[in-house]
This record gives C-alpha cells, structure tokens and sequence, in this order.
C-alpha cells in the first residue's frame, strides 16, 4: 500500500490550501477530490462564496496563489444596510482599519490547483473517498478510482475536507454536533448586470431580506430571502427582477440582465466538536457550516487550515505534538466567534415568522443605526480581525 505524510480528502478551498502549504513546506501531500477538475473550475453548482476577509487575501497572496485575486478581485472598504426606507454605509477602514477583498471562490480554487499542480503537488482528481480506517493510530483512506476499483492510501496523519454534507464527520467517535436551522433559505441568481451598487448591500425589507453583491463590475450576484419550502420553478426571472427591486424600493435600482444560474440554499448552522481523533482532523465545511449572511465559511476555512498547518509543521520540523493535540480547542475559539457572527447577521436582517421576535429584530435594527460601537462590532467582524487576521499577523 502506498503511504504519504498527510492525505487530504476534498479539493474544495480549505483541503486545497492546506495541502499548498504543506508543500511548500517540504511536506508530502495527496489530495483526493470525488469530482472532476472541470467540475470545480466551471460548475454552476461551485459558484458559492465571494467575501473574502482582510486575512484571507493576505493568506493567499502569502501561499503565493493571489496574483489573480489582486489583479481580478475587487477591493471594498465598507458594505451598506437599507432598512427603514434609508441606507447606512460602515466603512471597515474607519471602524476596523481594514477592508475586505471581492474575488469567487471559484476562481480561487482555479487559481490554487494550477499553482499547486505547477508545483508539482498530487491532486487525484474522481477520486471518492468511501471509507477511513485506523484513524488513532495510522490512518488508512479507501477511496474509489474513476475505473471503480476500490484502492488504500496510508498516511501518518488523515484529514477530512470534504465539506458539508461530510463523510469524515462520522468518524470523530463521541462527536457532539451542535445544529440550528432557520425558518427560511437564500434564492440566488448569477446575472450579466451591472451591481446595485459599488459595494455589497444588506437590505432588510417588510418583504424579506435581499442581498446585492457581485462578482467583477458588469456581475451581479443577488440572493433573496425565501421560506425553506420555496420551489425554483416557482420563480420565473420576470419575478426574481421584480422582487429584487421591490426589497430596494427607494435606494437603489437593479437592472435586469441575462441570468446565468439560479440556486436555493438551505440556511443552517452546524459545529462539530472536536474535530480531531487520534491522527485525523477536520478543517473547513466538514467540521462547522454557517448561514451565509456574515460571509464567514470560506474564511472560516482558512482559519482551520491556518492552525492546522501551523500545528503540522511544528510536528514536522521539531518533532512537538503539542500544537497537534490542541489543533480543535484552538480551532473552535474562531469557529464559535464566527458562528457567533453569522447568526447574529442572520437573526438582525431577516424577517422573522414570530411578531414578537420580528419587533426585537426591528428594535436591534434601529439601535445599530444609532450605535457607534455596534457598528464597530459588525466591522471587525466582518473584516476578520478576531479570525484570520490573527493568524496571519501572529
Ligand atoms: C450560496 C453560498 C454562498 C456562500 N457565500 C460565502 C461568502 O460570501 N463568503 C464565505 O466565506 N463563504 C461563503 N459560502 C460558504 C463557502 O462556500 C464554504 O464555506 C466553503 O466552500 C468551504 O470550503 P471547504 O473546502 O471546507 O468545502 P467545499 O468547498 O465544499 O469542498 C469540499 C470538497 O470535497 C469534495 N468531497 C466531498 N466528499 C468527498 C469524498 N468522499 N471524497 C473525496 N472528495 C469529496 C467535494 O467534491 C468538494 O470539492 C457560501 C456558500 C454558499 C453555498
């Protein structure tokens, strides 16, 4: 049986990062990716995520994969909240010294599979992992070849990137997950339109929430507040443009453009804890979800990989344990204060089915209009100073 230092299973943001850095390092990885390389790179489905925190563009220009994302991606310096007929702007640079970087993920994950391949790092691209064995002590994946022949790879230290709906979180023995679902989802629509704005808006509407943001100036990426049970068949475009401009009455207007793709997204938040066994870890999706309103699950992803990599190293490099064994006490401190954020963001701007609750979200609202420090507080953690960024800066 083959045997590598560190097999990554999932090529998604966090398992691709880490593995890059690994590399870099002198560390011998293998990634393997149920999907297929184009799938990544051009799915519809993978389109997802496009905040990126201060932390996080400064720890992809570091792994040396931001050439792109510097040259593409957007820069912003605030985001703005439409509520009660008016728009308040925070600008990040004012109230947390920092701003936040617009580039998709998707086109991140392009940019760090060239760059790990160039390398000459391993990404064994169909290749599905379908079981794991002796995590405590020398873990073992069995994975599916494109051919449909079941193989093994050894490895000193296992880790699960495989992202949400995660195989690997099933092998943490005694795990505790700790779940919330929310009384609505997100519709999204992929459009060839010039933005709402220059940048993001939060809309809380007597409609719904409504959210504006985009991917390059002539991309607009928008995303409505709809119940769980909503079906896409349901909204024809003329519908979606219609609403759209509806939930921004008043402060803005959207112009219609040829939509690229649409897509429903369950809102749901998940912790895993812990998030290691033995020789096993989880970092990214696998091991904590977010509702996507703070922007916070692709940097969370990096969060997790910032640590582990750290930890890894020192094991590597000076033979100390340490840093391995306390990988999820570490991790879970940002997990839990993003968790905290995304669902603080989630509660305070979408409508909710309780009236009573509905008047405290309203009355939470006007405070943060009128708050200099809770302003403050949704710009530092927007931007990530208390998560990535101490990571990179530390
Ligand atoms: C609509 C939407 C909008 C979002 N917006 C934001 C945002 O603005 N900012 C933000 O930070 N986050 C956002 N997110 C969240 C972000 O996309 C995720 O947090 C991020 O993708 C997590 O990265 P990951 O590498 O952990 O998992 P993933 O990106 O899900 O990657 C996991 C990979 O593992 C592979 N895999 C799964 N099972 C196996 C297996 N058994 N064997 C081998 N491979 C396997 C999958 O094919 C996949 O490629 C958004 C998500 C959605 C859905």
């Amino acid at each position: 049986m083959r045997r590598v230092q560190v097999a990554i299973f999932g090529a998604g943001p966090a398992g691709l990062l880490l593995a890059h850095l690994l590399r870099q390092a002198g560390v011998e990885t293998v990634v393997l990716e149920a999907k297929s390389r184009e799938y990544l790179e051009t799915s519809p489905h993978r389109i997802r995520a496009g905040v990126l925190e201060w932390g996080t563009k400064e720890m992809a220009k570091q792994a040396g994969v931001g050439e792109r994302m510097l040259r593409e991606g957007l820069e912003h310096g605030g985001i703005y909240l439409a509520f009660d007929g008016g728009l308040l702007h925070l600008d990040f640079r004012a109230l947390a010294g920092r701003s936040i970087w617009v580039y998709g993920q998707q086109y991140l994950v392009r940019d760090i599979i060239q760059r790990h391949l160039e390398a000459g790092g391993e990404i064994l691209f169909e290749h599905e992992v379908v079981g794991l064995e002796n995590l405590g002590e020398a873990p073992v994946l069995v994975f599916r070849t494109p051919q449909g022949k079941e193989e093994r790879l050894a490895a000193e230290f296992a880790v699960g990137a495989d992202g949400s709906h995660s195989l690997a979180r099933r092998y943490i023995p005694g795990a505790r997950i700790h779940q919330k679902t929310y009384p609505f989802a997100w519709l999204g629509i992929l459009a060839e339109t010039r933005p709402a704005a220059e940048e993001l808006i939060y809309a809380s509407s007597e409609r719904g929430f409504a959210l504006y943001s985009m991917r390059s100036p002539s991309l607009s990426r928008n995303y409505l507040q709809v119940s769980p049970e909503e079906r896409l068949e349901a909204w024809p475009e003329e519908r979606i443009w219609e609403e759209l401009n509806r939930r921004l009455e008043g402060v803005a207007e959207v112009r219609p453009g040829p939509i690229l793709e649409k897509s429903l997204t369950p809102m749901r938040s998940l912790v895993v804890e812990p998030m290691q066994y033995g020789r096993f870890f989880l970092v990214g999706d696998a091991a904590h979800v977010v509702p996507p309103t703070g922007a916070k699950g692709m940097n969370l992803a990096f969060c997790d990989v910032a640590v582990l990599h750290r930890a890894l190293l020192a094991y590597y490099r000076n033979g100390d344990t340490g840093p391995l064994t306390r990988y999820s006490q570490e991790a879970l401190r940002h997990v839990w204060q993003a968790e905290l954020f995304s669902y603080w963001m989630t509660t305070l701007l979408h409508t909710l089915p309780d009236p009573f609750e509905e008047e405290l979200r309203r009355a939470k609202l006007r405070h943060l209009g009128e708050s200099l420090p809770l302003q403050r507080f949704l710009a530092e953690n927007y931007v990530g100073l208390h998560t990535t960024g101490r990571y990179v800066e530390g």
